[in-house]
């Protein structure tokens, strides 16, 4: 049981992989060797064939996450337009380089600070009500929030899998939660506070939806977008990625994905 515990909890499901990881290394390694030691290995090579495929899926992640860290780190350019779902992960120990904050115990990175205080005003001219929800999350918070939910489940009755699976498809898996860069933000109306779509047809989203490319938003999670995504409609969870790709965006019809080719 207590292994099935630990195996369902985020934290040491990353070590596992680690250790999937060096694992793939050794195999590697004999197959570096002498033509003899390989066919040596050939049987055991055959047996792990099918463990080698869900590692090198691994790998692949841990390289889209390296991808993203140097992304991040090393364009000047391109930090607005960092992907980040499911199949392109955030390193844990990213944290944006200046947090700002916006009020209420929140914070964006300093980037985009300007530009949302600017679309709230111009939001609030025009008679909307709404405020900032959700900022910017740590991954060390997403970890928590996810770990909470699942020894909740098990609360309740479940298993450790059963636990760890409906957790998933109601919390992001820490490093897959735009929150973490500090460029997404969740805004709800005052007159409507619930997470659902009819959140979206307030007169505050109706208003953000139609202005926030001005300001170099997007709405992230649009409807019948899912496919792409990975992410059901939301409403209000507006993402920062500059205005010149807002704009295209938006004109275009696109997800995120789609204009990064991704
Ligand atoms: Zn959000």
């Amino acid at each position: 049981m207590a292994a099935a515990v630990a195996g369902a909890l985020v934290g040491l499901t990353a070590g596992m992989v680690s250790a999937s990881v060096s694992m793939y290394g050794i195999i590697k390694e004999e197959r570096a060797g002498s033509r003899e030691e390989a066919l040596k290995y050939r049987e055991q090579a055959e047996q792990l064939a099918g463990e080698k495929e869900e590692l090198e899926q691994e790998l692949d992640k841990e390289r889209a996450v390296q991808d993203n860290a140097g992304v991040l780190a090393e364009d000047p350019q391109a930090w607005s337009l960092v992907l980040v779902n499911e199949d392109h992960p955030l390193d844990g120990s990213y944290v944006p380089e200046s947090l700002t904050d916006i009020g209420e115990g929140r914070q964006v990175d300093g980037r985009i600070a300007a530009d949302l205080e600017q679309m709230m005003q111009d939001g609030a001219a025009a008679g909307m009500s709404m405020y900032v929800t959700s900022a910017y999350r740590s991954y060390d918070r997403q970890v928590e929030i996810f770990n909470t939910s699942v020894l909740d489940r098990m609360a309740q009755g479940m298993t450790p899998l059963e636990a760890y699976q409906d957790t998933s498809t109601q919390v992001a898996l820490p490093g897959t939660s735009e929150h973490a860069t500090g460029l997404a933000v969740d805004i709800i109306s005052t007159h409507y506070d619930e997470l659902d779509e009819r959140q979206g047809d307030t007169s505050e989203q109706q208003w953000l939806m139609a202005h926030c490319w001005e300001y170099g938003f997007i709405l992230r999670y649009p409807p019948d977008k899912a496919d792409i995504t990975g992410i059901i409609y939301e409403p209000w969870h507006y993402r920062y990625v500059g205005k010149e790709a807002a704009k295209e965006i938006t004109e275009q019809g696109l997800t995120l994905e789609e204009y990064l080719g991704a």
